[in-house]
């Protein structure tokens, strides 16, 4: 795939190298598929990056400078500027999309009923909270409403305006 070529907002997946662990959490909050594999050689993250057409985010000029899939050398060491970058650079929306992924294992949630989480979450939770979501790896559940409430609060102290 050459690095020009239009790609559907949808297709764009990413994996991050070790030095980028919370920009890979925020890629994933955003609702952006990305994989976070920490220590793995240089040749491993590149070999991942090819395979399955994911752009490689990384702080390594050497590693940045190869050849045969797409990356993005990321000029800082600041979440925010990060964050700023890796958005403008791929045109991220940092709405439609919020917490479709689980934080942890970057799976897609599934909604699920209401009633059936009665005695998983917290009794405030569950009379305020209308929708609720699972992840089908770890079985965290997830409610967008207070949820929302704090990325939204932590994006905006990053100096994003949602
Ligand atoms: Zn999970």
């Amino acid at each position: 795939m050459s690095s020009g070529q239009i790609q559907n907002d949808s297709e764009i997946k990413f994996i991050a190298d070790t030095m980028l662990g919370r920009l890979a959490k925020w890629l994933r909050i955003l609702g952006y598929d990305t994989l976070y594999p920490g220590q793995e050689s240089d040749q491993r993250l590149a070999r991942i990056a090819a395979e399955e057409g994911r752009i490689l985010l990384t702080r390594d000029t050497e590693l940045a400078s190869r050849k045969g899939f797409r990356k993005l050398l990321v000029d800082s060491d600041r979440l925010a500027e990060q964050l700023s970058q890796v958005i403008e650079a791929f045109h991220l929306k940092t709405n439609d999309r919020i917490l479709s992924l689980c934080l942890l294992c970057n799976c897609p949630l599934r909604e699920i009923q209401k009633d059936s989480v009665r005695d998983k979450v917290p009794p405030y939770v569950f009379q305020t909270q209308s929708r609720f979501f699972q992840c089908p790896e770890c079985d965290k559940i997830f409610w967008p409403g207070t949820h929302l409430d704090h990325i939204r609060t932590e994006l905006e102290r990053l100096g994003f305006v949602l």
